[in-house]
């Protein structure tokens, strides 16, 4: 019997102002392995076409810049724009960040995204970088970092955004939420949170299911790291942020932040880092207000 053809879905994976870290958490997926993601069909029928990512690929320099921009112009309307990192916007914003060059000229991470933006299926906002600001965006961020989201709005490019905060997010996040889009399309309204996050993993607080959570409600508090009890009074950001964490685990199922001894520090938030700063103190109620705000599922 004749194999049914397998459909390529092209994926072009840019990185801004990032550490490379959600890269490498990507890579690092346990179940199926990244091996299997970019070999083998993700889900029956599809296969993921990395056709750029200049962490991962063999090639540098114009070749692959070339390849970048021409599977843009032949997949116009069909790819899906991966993009790490916050994006710089100052009036020099070259200077803090370039993709590739355009005769002898670095082209700017911000052209690069609202280039390739406009014309993408959709796009994945990988990381809370390139979700929120992140890291890269927080005080004084003298590159003038914003978020994907951000950059559309200013720009009115209209193309479909999910956002997959962390820092970094888990491969379960990203790789569950490329399958899904490929499986069904892309999340509907009622499927994203009011951050553009899947509810299918940002869903529930921390709090929620926390092993630590009877603890808590017995009003049994760890006065320091080691102890047992609720990581409450060492600044948990548990309550105030939305991640399946407890219920996931990282690194293939081995342990996780609370289960390590270190209270969540809110990873997955809007307001990461500066408003859940400093992460080591406890949640206070004037803080409260500006973090974690949402309607509850
Ligand atoms: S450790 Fe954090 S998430 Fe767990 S019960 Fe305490 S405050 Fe909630
Ligand atoms: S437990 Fe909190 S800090 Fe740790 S990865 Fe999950 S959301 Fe981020």
């Amino acid at each position: 019997m004749e194999k049914a053809k397998t459909a390529e879905c092209p994926v072009i994976w840019i990185q801004c102002a990032t550490c490379t870290g959600c890269s490498v958490s990507a890579l690092n997926s346990v179940s199926p392995s990244i091996k299997n993601v970019l070999i083998d069909e993700v889900i029956p029928g599809k296969h993921v076409n990395l056709r750029f990512q200049a962490t991962v690929m063999a090639g540098a320099g114009d070749a692959v810049i070339e390849e970048m921009k021409e599977t843009s112009v032949r997949e116009k309307g069909k790819y899906i724009l991966v993009v790490e990192g916050a994006i710089p916007t100052t009036d020099k914003a070259a200077d803090y960040g370039s993709i590739g060059e355009e005769n002898g000229e670095p082209v700017s991470m911000v052209e690069r995204v609202e280039t390739l933006g406009k014309d993408a299926l959709a796009v994945v906002a990988l990381g809370t970088c390139a979700a929120f600001g992140g890291i890269a965006a927080g005080k004084p961020n003298p590159a003038g970092c914003i978020s994907v989201g951000d950059l559309f709005k200013e720009k009115g490019i209209t193309t479909p955004l999910v956002n997959i905060p962390g820092c970094p997010p888990h491969p379960d996040w990203f790789i569950g939420t490329i399958a899904k889009v490929l499986l069904i399309g892309l999340p509907g309204p009622k499927e994203v949170d009011e951050y553009g996050r899947p509810k299918d993993f940002y869903g529930q607080l921390i709090h929620e299911n926390c092993p630590r959570r009877a603890y808590f409600d017995e009003g049994k508090f760890a006065k320091k790291f080691s102890d047992p009890g609720c990581l409450n009074e060492l600044g948990c950001k548990g309550p105030v942020t939305h991640a399946d964490c407890p219920l996931r685990l990282w690194n293939g199922g081995v342990n996780w932040c609370i289960g390590s001894g270190s209270p969540c520090i809110g990873c997955v938030e809007p307001g990461f880092p500066d408003q859940l700063a400093p992460f080591y103190k406890k949640l206070t109620e004037d803080i409260l207000p500006n973090i974690g705000s949402r309607e509850e599922v």
